[in-house]
């Protein structure tokens, strides 16, 4: 997998743990949020209705008690009474202390004029017998009258009583002052949208309202045909109105109270933006976790896939040497023998040459150099089919305290003459109490030979060898670094495999390596190679301590 393919995996685990942790809370949100906004719902609708029903009750206690008032000041009096000025005058004195809302009383005769009254208009003489209300009072014997400005050009209601004594008949009447009325019901304005006023039948405004008509006009709300107590939900794009209607059981009068929930629902409002909060604080916190978590498990993942991978490699080289192995050792043995009997003909040829007189025998010198060149030929073979089979012989190591730095540089002083003609430099850098480690001396001597031995190669002439030893995470190192062209990044994967060589025809067997590789493998280590092309390479070789 690459990098692409480790980054969507990585999202892919995050999107999977946030989504299924996310899904509980979300559901868990939501249905706190409905159960609470249902909740809260209710408890606004049930408050207003318990205000509204309380209010109700209050008003129409107000007009029952006034009605009773007027009523029994009809059935207590004679008109002989209520006719004298003076004690109509005495009597309505005696009430307004009782009650500031009785603007006045007047007593009405059968045909509709004024016999007394007390108040603060000059009524006196008044003939009311073509108003309507006259005539509601004749026919039904009490009535209260909608709000309205009559001469007065002031909003007010009557109360008017007809009192029959024998064959005569007369009428008290009251008028109210509505300013006291308002007062009553404007009591349960409530909060900075809260509203509250009297319709009657029609739909007109009894009492003002706080934010629509004032009175004697027509009201928003549609209050006709409502003749029980109904909650209207009005959403308006400005804000929603709850708006309670109940009508009163004195008269044909409904009382309106409406209301903002939004102001009653503010503690809940401050519970769901605390709750968003704590969702929202939730999301982070889980894409946060899910995020680091997720990173953690593929950076494992892209370890573990890298460990198989270099293993897969050693493996692959492990049996590529298992193999040769097998093959080198036969090869190597067949071609042996036949080599030593090519040299032992090519010596006899050469003893053979001695006892010849060069003078007599026509090609003495070239039969000389042949014989020569067999022997060099197959001194060269010999060192391929040695190696092969020290590459074969899968010896096990011999187990002894090596000190590596005394190693390296014992095994420096082998090559150190063909460096010096090469005008080679070899520098040490050696780490200060490199421990001794349990190791096969001579197995790892060959190693830094061959290690050596290649550097040398490279850098050909005029150069330098860097060689160092190092220790760290209970284990033991040595580099071998060179000058030289370093190695072709397309076939540094190559160089450890057999038989893999640049050199030319006769100069390189490629098996350096590839037994290097075995070696170091079988001691328990293992070795890479770097290199930068055109600045050298080096070679690592890192034991067990
Ligand atoms: P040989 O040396 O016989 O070719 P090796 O197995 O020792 O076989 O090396 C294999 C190849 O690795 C070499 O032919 C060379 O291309 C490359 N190589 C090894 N060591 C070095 C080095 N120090 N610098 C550059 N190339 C190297």
């Amino acid at each position: 997998m690459d990098a692409r393919g480790y980054g969507i995996l990585r999202w892919k685990f995050i999107g999977v743990i946030v989504c299924f942790s996310l899904i509980p809370v979300v559901a868990l949100g939501s249905f706190i949020n409905s159960r609470f906004s249902r909740t809260y719902e209710e408890k606004v609708t049930s408050n207003l209705r318990i205000m509204i029903e309380n209010k109700r009750y209050a008003v129409d206690m107000f007009l029952q008690e006034r009605i009773a008032q007027v009523r029994n000041l009809a059935y207590t009096h004679t008109l002989s009474e209520m006719g004298d000025q003076t004690f109509l005058s005495e009597l309505f004195g005696t009430i307004r202390t009782g009650s500031a809302s009785f603007i006045d009383l007047g007593v009405i005769g059968s045909d509709g004029r004024h016999v007394a009254y007390a108040g603060p208009y000059d009524l006196v003489g008044a003939n009311y017998a073509d108003e309507d209300w006259f005539h509601q009072v004749t026919l039904k014997g009490v009535y209260v009258s909608d709000v309205f400005m009559g001469f007065r050009n002031y909003p007010h209601f009557i109360i008017a009583v007809l009192r029959r004594d024998g064959d005569q008949s007369w009428i008290l009447r009251a008028t109210i002052d509505s300013e006291v009325f308002n007062r009553l019901v404007q009591s349960v304005q409530l909060g900075r949208r809260g509203d509250a006023y009297l319709v009657n039948g029609e739909g007109v405004l009894q009492t003002p309202s706080r934010f629509g008509p004032p009175a004697l006009e027509r009201c928003f709300l549609p209050v006709e045909g409502i003749n029980e107590l109904t909650i209207l939900d009005l959403p308006s794009h400005e804000r929603r109105e709850l708006a309670g209607i109940v009508p009163l059981r004195t008269m044909d009068w409904k009382l309106v109270i409406s209301e903002d929930p939004s102001e009653e629902m503010s503690p809940l409002l401050t519970v769901r933006s605390i709750a968003l909060f704590l969702v929202l604080g939730g999301v982070v916190v889980i894409f946060a976790g899910a995020f680091l978590t997720t990173r953690s498990i593929v950076a494992k993942v892209e370890r573990a896939d890298r460990e198989k991978a270099a293993a897969d490699v050693n493996l692959m080289q492990s049996s590529k040497l298992a193999a040769l192995g097998k093959m080198a050792a036969g090869v190597a043995h067949e071609v042996n023998n036949p080599l030593t009997l090519i040299r032992e003909a090519a010596g006899w040829i050469t003893d053979l040459l001695t006892d010849e007189d060069p003078e007599c025998l026509k090609h003495f010198e070239e039969i000389e150099e042949a014989a020569r060149d067999i022997d060099r030929h197959v001194e060269r073979a010999k060192t391929v089919t040695h190696r092969m089979l020290g590459f074969a012989r899968r010896m096990e190591p011999v187990q002894e305290n090596v000190d590596v730095g005394a190693l390296v540089e014992g095994t420096i002083s082998f090559l150190a003459n063909e460096a010096m003609h090469r005008n080679i430099i070899i520098q040490r850098e050696y780490a200060p109490d490199l421990p001794l480690i349990n190791t096969d001396a001579t197995q790892v001597q060959q190693v830094v030979l061959n290690l050596l031995e290649n550097a040398i190669d490279a850098v050909g002439r005029d150069g330098s060898i860097q060689v160092r030893t190092g220790t760290g995470s209970g284990e033991v190192s040595f580099s071998v670094s060179d000058t030289g062209p370093g190695i072709d990044p397309q076939l540094i994967h190559k160089i450890f495999d057999p038989f893999f060589s640049t050199k030319k025809v006769g100069e390189g067997t490629g098996l350096g390596l590839s037994i290097t590789y075995g070696i170091v493998e079988r001691l328990g280590g293992r070795i890479n190679a770097e290199s930068e092309p055109g600045r050298g390479a080096t070679f690592t070789v890192h034991l067990p301590a």
